[in-house]
């Protein structure tokens, strides 16, 4: 049984569970009507942190996977040519960066220009199907002079045919990869917000957990 891989924001919503279970106190001093409230929101913690173990535990497989392609892309030498002197290269990356479209590219150095500069593509699955489904869409959108981009570029009906075949392929098999592995992003992503929602609950819930204790009335 390989080890459950937890991502940064489960970890720090557990760490947050865990707290807020530790707020509650029932004692002797505890009156009988308030003790029902707190097991009551002390199962409920047990069962959001027993919920993000479960979705991490069946990720984690996929986790790994992604884990292993990243690795992989940080350490494989590729032909790159740098846009400014044009001159190939065979390296590997020395950086990330999120560009403006808000996906996340490799970045290479050029020892003759003494500059960074950023692969053409980014460099992970799930941006990968963002960047193929917008250039597909983009290359028939109309430029100034009512032409096609793909018309301004000069690009044949043949080259434009084999250049989207070859996208929609790597979108393909990216799309693929993901559901194969039973990962969908934006799933993960509302789990994550539905949680989230209900641990800022917890936190305004912290007063009326001291209150209870105390023999306060519940509210
Ligand atoms: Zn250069």
């Amino acid at each position: 049984m390989e080890e459950t891989k937890f991502t940064s924001q489960e970890n720090e919503l557990l760490e947050l569970l865990t707290y807020f279970k530790g707020m509650i106190v029932i004692d002797d001093a505890t009156p009988l009507y308030n003790r029902l409230i707190l097991q009551e929101e002390m199962d409920h913690l047990n069962n959001q942190i027993t919920d993000i173990t479960d979705f991490a535990k069946e990720h984690t497989a996929f986790r790994n996977i992604m884990d292993a392609e990243r690795i992989k892309n940080w350490t494989t030498r590729k032909t790159i040519e740098c846009p400014h002197c044009k001159t190939e290269y065979s390296m590997i990356p020395v950086g990330e960066i999120m560009l403006d479209d808000g996906l996340t590219y490799f970045q290479y150095y050029c020892d003759r220009c003494f500059m960074n500069f950023e692969a053409n593509q980014p460099n992970n699955t799930p941006d990968m199907i963002v960047f193929s489904e917008r250039y597909l869409a983009d290359l028939g959108n109309k430029v100034s002079g009512g032409k096609t981009k793909q018309e301004t570029l000069g690009i044949t009906n043949d080259q434009m045919r084999q250049k989207r075949q070859a996208l929609i392929n790597i979108k393909e098999t990216n799309k693929k990869f993901m559901t194969d592995n039973h990962l969908a992003v934006e799933a993960n992503s509302s789990f994550m917000e539905e949680i989230m929602a209900e641990l800022i609950h917890w936190r305004e819930a912290k007063a009326h957990f001291i209150n209870l204790q105390q023999g306060g009335q519940a509210n």
